[in-house]
């Protein structure tokens, strides 16, 4: 079986170090890696426009900012289809099916689902005097309009961050149902998560439990340095370590847990050699001694390291935005070929190719005459 790789993002701003260690970076390594088949990047617009519909501008927007924090990536047209969510039509006729295949019961318990909808400010019953806006359906079904997505391509592997495991599951849930009921169609994907557990959902910069655009907590792969700077410097660490002297907690600690996302032994020899590794440095600061700043200073080298080149490349690639459009139209034309015969396969094995089953004519044709 061909190995085959989906995954996306939502044009909701640029991408950030969340998006990076949870998905981004993979992609680009598995890109290179010449394992897979194929490699379809999405850009998720019509996704986004779910929880947007009063604001397409922004999401218009958004997407060539997402384009190119791929490109300044890696991520690299010739290895990997870039393409647009929406202009790929077959994507929402096979949500349209997907959904004869799941229960509103099953939508409800999705936890990523359920978490989303209080982040939004969705109100979740019809209580009198609660003035919040409802959940638009669309919404609720977005993680059927991913499982279209993600079987349009006949993907093995899904390479994201944690939040996105229900979804996966509920995507398998949904190819079994398909292929019971009608033919061995489609295909079961496997999530592909970061190895390194620090990347699986990498917290705010406020020490919330996830970095979102939603949240406003974010370090931009394309901000400036000093605007990474900053932000690294007000980041939240233990709020029980007042005096240098304190012994410190690296649990829960944002600055420590992006270090794990992050840092490498060579950072140490790099910009602090007198530790010789992350252990270390958490030993000293469990002890106590050793203030916030020096170890912001040091997370700060570690991120502007990484970013510097990413940011370089942007630079680039923003003074020919029309060679990124050309990108991006081509890949949604490439992609619109392989979900067109997926869609064909889906019809014709659920029975709905009327026109293309001369053996349904011919049977009518004779039953008439009988009759
Ligand atoms: P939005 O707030 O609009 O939902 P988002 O910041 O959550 O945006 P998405 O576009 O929903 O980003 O996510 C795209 C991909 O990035 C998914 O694979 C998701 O798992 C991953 N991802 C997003 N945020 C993080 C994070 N903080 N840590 C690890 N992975 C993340
Ligand atoms: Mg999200």
């Amino acid at each position: 079986m061909k190995k085959i790789i989906l995954t996306g993002d939502r044009p909701t701003g640029r991408l950030h170090l969340g998006h990076y260690v949870g998905s981004l970076k993979r992609r680009v390594e598995l890109q290179n890696s010449g394992e897979f088949d194929k490699v379809f990047i999405m850009i998720a617009d019509a996704q986004a426009l779910t929880d947007n519909a009063d604001n397409p501008e922004k999401i218009r927007q958004n997407i060539i900012e997402v384009a190119l924090d791929y490109l300044s990536c890696g991520l690299d047209p010739e290895k990997s289809t870039i393409f647009i969510q929406s202009q790929i039509s077959e994507l929402t006729e096979l949500t349209f099916y997907y959904m004869d295949l799941v229960t509103v019961q099953r939508l409800q318990r999705n936890p990523t689902v359920k978490q989303e909808i209080q982040l939004r400010g969705f109100a979740e019953n019809n209580d009198a005097g609660d003035n919040r806006p409802g959940i638009p359906v669309g919404f609720f079904c977005y993680p059927i309009s991913q499982a279209a997505d993600i079987t349009a391509f006949k993907a093995t592997t899904v390479p994201v961050g944690e939040d996105q495991e229900p979804m996966i599951e509920q995507t398998r849930e949904i190819v079994r149902k398909f292929n019971s009921v009608y033919a061995p169609v489609l295909v079961e994907p496997d999530i592909l998560l970061p190895d390194n557990n620090a990347c699986r959902r990498l917290p705010g910069t406020d020490g919330k439990a996830k970095m979102s655009k939603s949240l406003g907590n974010c370090i931009y792969l394309s901000d400036c340095e000093e605007d990474v700077r900053k932000k690294v410097m007000s980041m939240y660490t233990d709020p029980l370590h007042v005096q240098v002297s304190d012994p410190g907690h690296v649990e829960g600690n944002t600055v420590f847990t992006y270090l794990d996302a992050f840092c490498c032994p060579d950072h140490f020899s790099e910009f602090w050699p007198e530790y010789a590794s992350l252990d270390e440095l958490k030993d000293h600061y469990r002890r106590g001694g050793l203030g916030d700043v020096k170890i912001k200073k040091f997370l700060n080298s570690v991120l502007q390291c990484q970013l510097a080149p990413i940011r370089e490349r942007r630079k680039e690639l923003e003074k020919d935005i029309p060679y990124v459009y050309d990108v991006l139209r081509k890949g949604s034309e490439q992609a619109r070929e392989v979900a067109a015969r997926t869609l064909s396969e889906v019809k014709h094995a659920m029975r709905i190719d009327y026109f293309d089953d001369e053996e349904l004519m011919r049977s009518q044709a004779l039953k008439f005459k009988a009759e």
